[in-house]
């Protein structure tokens, strides 16, 4: 629960003002969480120009001591992480074991590479033109200066904090809006951070709702990292464009997997059902919709149907559980909403099919059959733990399902011929394909993440996200003294000479 305060008129009526703090429950058990101010939008200015004055000794620090910061940063993360564990579970309502596995382990992992391969990365880098062979070219990238970061709540640590170390790794100062639904775990970031002996100022956190992103975008940021819906995305690419700043935009998705008619059940089985509940469903990158060769679509529905009731919901303060909680009220409603409109349509549950909200608020793990393409849980992203299985005939079917829908995040394709499975995969439309996996990409520093169409724009991780947080310089330098021959005055001679040296140069090229 987000509650705004409400502030009285003169006139006797009330409007509801700008909130001024953040208030949230536990979602997995209701428990109340400590309230947080909200930023003012002359705070968010403030860190801004606070952040732009320490990116400059940042930046003049070189890359080995900020790869010491950075590795001093990843210590500390992996020494406190059952404190921030435990942070993530109370705030997001995931199991620990989630929280760990999801937002510690891969903010671990993406520090350490961009301490290592940092100067490497964004070393100058040799451009060759043979036909300006007395020519020297070379890019050099310098840091932004300062970055702006808005966060949704679904990995409350391991988004705001892949974007700030990204940040960072490059020279560049950050300011942080965190989703006002979890901005206790991007305060605890900035906690290690600090005393990892990232000097305070350069990274920031403006706690607030939409609005302080908004402040945020207008306080002079010289790029913005979103992630979050498609409906804010647009949004932030429209303030960007005002502004002619950057922006990369990781949004939503509606992520298919295509269990083909070769592929190990068992292993699609299980996979698909951690790909479709783990973080209860509310990943970007979750398996949203599964179409199964109708040869093979019982076993797989039934052995999927075994494997949902089997898994253990719940708050995980008093045993092991398999799925947590629904992190916001809104959330829960549109999966409560897609669920009863597949119903209304005549779709089957399987499996689950209703929310749990006597201590908390949870979903459970739902299984759909019979559900057709009207259907809101089709094409629209649930963002909860709801599977939909739909049945095709042949592998074209498939493709043109898959790729049916507005998003193109990711998109999983199971067979065990691996040549198959690469010949499907590459008929997707989707930023990422995976083969006989899910989800675990995001967790692999080097692997570019981010979508086509409404899944956004740009990429995070790896080596270009490093490059997206630069500018680039090009210089153009020579080898050899020469004057060229069309500098003033202009003459006929050269003109005519011009056209028969490219055409003869060109052959010598093609
Ligand atoms: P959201 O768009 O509601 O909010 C995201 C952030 O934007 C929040 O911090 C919010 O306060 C802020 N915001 C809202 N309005 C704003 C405005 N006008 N100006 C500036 N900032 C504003 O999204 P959410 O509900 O927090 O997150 C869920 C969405 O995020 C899902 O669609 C999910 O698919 C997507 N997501 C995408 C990825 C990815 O990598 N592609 C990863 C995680 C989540």
């Amino acid at each position: 629960m987000v509650e705004a305060t409400v502030e009285p008129l003169h006139n006797g009526h009330a409007k509801p003002a700008a909130p001024t703090v953040i208030r949230n429950l536990e979602p997995a058990t209701g428990a109340p969480l400590p309230e947080v101010p909200v930023t003012s939008p002359e705070d968010v200015v403030a860190a801004v120009g606070r952040a732009r004055e320490a990116q400059k000794g940042w930046a003049a620090l070189g890359f080995a001591e900020r790869r010491r910061r950075l590795l001093a940063f990843k210590d500390l993360l992996l020494e406190r992480a059952d404190e921030v564990a435990d942070l993530v579970h109370r705030e997001n309502g995931k199991p620990r074991f989630e929280a760990t596995l999801h937002d510690i382990v891969p903010v671990a992992m993406l520090t350490t590479y961009y301490a290592r391969k940092a100067r490497g990365i964004l070393r100058d880098r040799r451009i060759g033109a043979p036909l300006f062979p007395h020519k020297r070219f070379y890019v050099r990238y310098e840091p932004r200066g300062v970055i702006g970061v808005i966060s949704p709540w679904n990995f409350p640590f391991s988004l705001p904090v892949g974007e700030i170390v990204t940040a960072l790794a490059a020279g560049n100062g950050v300011v942080v809006k965190p989703s006002e639904f979890t901005p206790l775990t991007a305060l605890k970031a900035k906690e290690l951070l600090d005393a990892a002996g990232v000097p305070a100022d350069l990274v920031a956190v403006v706690p607030g709702f939409g609005a302080t992103g908004a402040a945020l975008l207008a306080a002079g940021v010289d790029m913005v990292a979103f992630t979050g819906s498609v409906a804010t995305g647009r949004k932030i690419a429209a303030a960007c464009g005002e502004r002619l700043i950057p922006c990369t935009l990781e949004l939503g998705g509606k992520d298919p997997a295509v269990v083909l008619g070769d592929a190990d059940l068992e292993r699609a089985a299980r996979t698909v059902v951690f790909g479709a509940f783990a973080n209860s469903g509310q990943i970007c990158a979750s398996v949203e919709r599964v179409y199964v060769d109708r040869r093979i679509l019982d076993p797989f529905t039934r052995r999927v149907v075994e494997l949902t009731r089997s898994l253990r919901q719940g708050d995980d303060s008093g045993g092991e559980v398999d799925v947590g909680a629904m992190t916001t009220p809104a959330q829960l409603e549109i999966v409560r909403r897609h669920v009863a409109d597949a119903v209304a349509g005549g779709a089957t549950v399987l499996a689950g099919g209703n929310a749990r909200t006597e201590k908390g608020r949870f979903f459970e793990p739902t299984v759909l059959s019979g559900v057709d393409a009207r259907m809101a849980v089709l094409h629209d992203e649930t963002f909860g733990p709801v599977l939909p299985i739909v049945p095709f005939d042949d592998e074209d079917e498939a493709v043109r399902l898959a790729n049916g829908t507005a998003y193109g995040l990711n998109a999983y394709v199971f067979s065990k011929d691996r040549r198959h499975a690469e010949e499907v995969a590459n008929r997707l439309t989707a930023g990422t394909v995976m083969v006989n996996d899910v989800l675990f990409t995001h967790g692999v520093p080097e692997m570019p993440w981010g979508g086509v169409r409404d899944s956004g724009i740009g990429r995070t991780h790896g080596a270009q996200a490093l490059r997206e947080v630069c500018w680039m310089r090009h210089v153009a330098t020579e080898r050899v003294a020469w004057s060229a021959p069309w500098l003033y005055p202009y003459r006929r001679s050269v003109q005519q000479t011009l056209v028969r040296a490219v055409r003869a140069v060109l052959r010598l090229v093609a």
